[in-house]
Parts: C-alpha cells; structure tokens; sequence
C-alpha cells in the first residue's frame, strides 16, 4: 500500500496560513502533506481528495489499472469532484467501469450536487458524462454488513463523524486482501464507541490507517476527529477488543496543522512515549507492503 496523501482538509502546512504552526514547518523544511489518500494496490484505492492526481504523478503511482475507489465521506478532502473531468478527458482505460463505493447518504447528496451541476453547465456536467457513459458507477455501502469488492470481503463502520448528506456519517472500512491480511482505515474518526468496537471485535487487523487530525491541539470526547491523546486512547480500546493485536502496523495519517504544535517528529515522539503499542506518523510517499 501506498500513502499518497496523509493531511487533513487544510493540507500541512497550510498554504494559506503564516501561523507560528506553519511557518515552523515551512522553515524546517517539513515534508508537505496532501490530503489523505491510501493506494492499496493498483486496483483500489481509498478516499479520493483533490491531490489524488498531482500525488500519482508525483509518485510513479498510475492510476490506470484502479478498478475500485472506496470513499469514507463525501468532504472535499476525501472526494473531490473536480477530478470527474479528468476522467471525462481519459479516452481509454479499455472500456473499465471505474466503481465508486459511499455510504447511500454520501450517494444521494453526490446526485443532487450532479443535478445542481447539470443545471448549471452548457450541457451536462462531467459526472453526468461519465455516468452515461459508464466510465464510473456508484456502488451504495450497507455498514456494518459485509460485502465483496475488488477480490477483497470487505465490512464498513459508520464513525461520529458528519459529512455533506443528510445524516450521512462517514465510513471506515475494513478491507481483507486477496492474500488474507486485514487492514483497518479509519478515517475521519472520533473515539470509538461500544457499537463500533463490538462489530469490529476480534478482527485482529494485520494494519491500522486511523487519522491524528489535531495532534496536540485538545479536543472534546465528542469531537469527531482524533488528537494525539484520543488517537491512542483509541488504539488501546482497539486492542482491548482485538480490532488490533501486538503485531498490527499502525499508522496515523489526515495530520493538520491548525492549532497542531506537533512537526512529524514530536508527533512520533508522543507516540512512542504514550502509546502501549508501536505506532507510526506516516508520511506522503510512504510504502508499506502488506
Ligand atoms: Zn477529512
Ligand atoms: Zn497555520
Ligand atoms: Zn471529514
């Protein structure tokens, strides 16, 4: 798998932003964070955020051979409809439906967003071009029941975290490969709650991708993204519940830098100091191989 963005909404550092946070970073030279986006192989993908193309080039990491793109909500950072023109423009990927999977909720705000786009363009919009065309297709995701994608089962939770449609909480999937290993991407996320780590219990997921927005910036229980100290408090009632176990490689990915004092390495650094098991700060570029 392969990390082709690991930032938040507002990338890292903000571009926009000449805080203390990001001018510290600017100044050391810290490696920039797209937003998040997890290649898992050259077939599947998750979230699909602005950078997504710009990061494939970047990387060598074509995106020609992706059959499947597993979106957790619909924010801008996770899926960006500025990329359907792309896919408009793409004379030939030998005739492949590209499947996108979302929550129904996540689906019927994105058809009223092609309604509003249709309404609005001379002609019809570029989703609408794809979909009449069949070069993508929406696949609706039930949580909580299992499903097959891709040539992996697949079983999705729904996390705290609101996203653009009515009601529609954002997914976090877990995803058993082809080769039988499990991994867990969560985000965006807040804490777990009973529901959640009962329907994941005993997965014992070889690899855990859950997001760190805040890093050391405090954040409510209720919050619906994690900091450092709910990332691992959250790995911790994981683990009690065997959603991971001693040997699972955890990641922290979607870092923001607002109000975040943490640069990479003080990040891994309260990691390393607070967390009873091993966790790293990913990075954009990162490989691991599953
Ligand atoms: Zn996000
Ligand atoms: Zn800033
Ligand atoms: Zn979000």
């Amino acid at each position: 798998m392969f990390f082709l963005g690991t930032g938040a909404a507002e990338l890292s550092p903000n571009p926009f932003c000449n805080c203390e946070v990001c001018a510290r970073l600017r100044k050391e030279g810290a490696k920039p964070r797209k937003r998040s986006s997890l290649l898992i192989d050259n077939r599947n993908i998750v979230d699909f955020g602005p950078e997504v193309p710009a990061a494939s080039q970047q990387y060598g990491q074509p995106l020609y051979d992706l059959d499947n793109v597993f979106i957790t909500h619909t924010h801008e950072d996770h899926f960006a409809a500025s990329t359907a023109e792309i896919l408009t423009m793409t004379p030939y990927r030998n005739g492949r439906t590209l499947e996108i999977y979302m929550s129904e909720k996540g689906i019927a705000w994105t058809f009223s967003m092609i309604e509003a786009m249709d309404s609005v363009s001379r002609g019809k919009s570029s989703f609408r071009k794809l979909l009449d065309t069949g070069k993508i297709r929406f696949v609706p995701v039930k949580p909580y029941v299992d499903f097959t994608a891709g040539g992996m089962e697949v079983f999705a939770v729904e996390s705290n975290h609101h996203a653009n449609g009515d009601g529609e909480l954002a997914l976090n999937y877990l995803f058993r490969l082809a080769n039988g290993k499990k991994l867990m991407y969560a985000a965006d996320t807040g804490l777990y709650d009973k529901k959640n780590l009962e329907a994941l219990s005993g997965s014992k997921a070889d690899c855990l991708v859950m997001e760190g927005t805040g890093g050391s910036k405090p954040f409510p229980d209720e919050s619906a993204h994690l900091n450092a100290e709910n990332y691992v408090r959250n790995v911790h009632a994981m683990a009690e519940n065997d959603v991971i176990s001693n040997n699972t490689a955890i990641f922290v990915t979607h870092i923001c830098s607002v109000g975040n004092n943490y640069n990479h390495e003080e990040y891994q650094a309260y990691l390393d100091a607070n967390c009873r098991y091993k966790a790293t700060v990913a990075y954009d570029g990162m490989e691991y191989s599953l």
